[in-house]
């Protein structure tokens, strides 16, 4: 059986039912893919193996580019598309701590992204396949769009330091990089 494209930390099966194979660490008798790539479930020999694409790793300092694919009370999932100066599109999950939001206390992240968000962040701590980046400092949000309308957010006028929808006015928080509306590099 081979079947869909999974991503790194994705949740393959029991080690009841395959054995951890080529691309794929075992943890608490769950088997993930280590790898992103091609899952193939074998259920001759009851082997699970991920058929990796060959990625560019990521290293602890460097500038990334993502996507906002989640908001929950203490993290944002990022998914990593770029790596400043680097062409090849790649495809990581990584986290934002509510603590490595901003250098300021944070309450909520869902006050400081949107969903669809693109962020710029920087890699800060690797754990294996556990990548934490950060929004502090002169990273953050470089292009938002509206919660309400999902049109283009830029920075309000009016009201200082929040962001307006050109289209339906609405005003939302975002934590922003400096250089927000900047992504000639995505
Ligand atoms: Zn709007």
């Amino acid at each position: 059986m081979t079947d869909d494209i999974v991503m790194i930390g994705d949740y393959l099966g029991t080690i009841e039912e395959f054995l951890p194979g080529e691309g794929t660490f075992a943890e608490d008798g769950k088997i993930y893919a280590a790898v992103c790539g091609q899952r193939t479930l074998n259920p001759k020999n009851h082997t699970a193996e991920v058929e990796g694409k060959r990625l560019p790793k990521l290293t602890e300092g460097q500038v990334v580019f993502g996507e906002v694919m989640t908001i929950r009370k203490s993290q944002v999932t990022l998914l990593v598309s770029k790596i400043k100066g680097i062409d090849t599109l790649i495809d990581e999950k990584t986290s934002i701590y509510v603590s490595n939001i901003d250098d300021k206390y944070v309450e909520k992240p869902d006050d400081m992204f949107g969903v669809g968000d693109l962020v710029k962040a920087k890699v800060i701590k690797i754990n294996g396949n556990l990548v934490d980046v950060s929004t502090k400092g002169d990273m953050g949000v470089v292009k938002a769009f509206c919660k309400r309308c999902r049109n283009d957010l830029i920075p309000s006028k009016k009201k200082k330091g929040k962001m307006e929808c050109v289209v339906c006015g609405h005003l939302e928080l975002r934590k922003t990089a400096p250089d927000y509306g900047d992504i000639a590099e995505l």
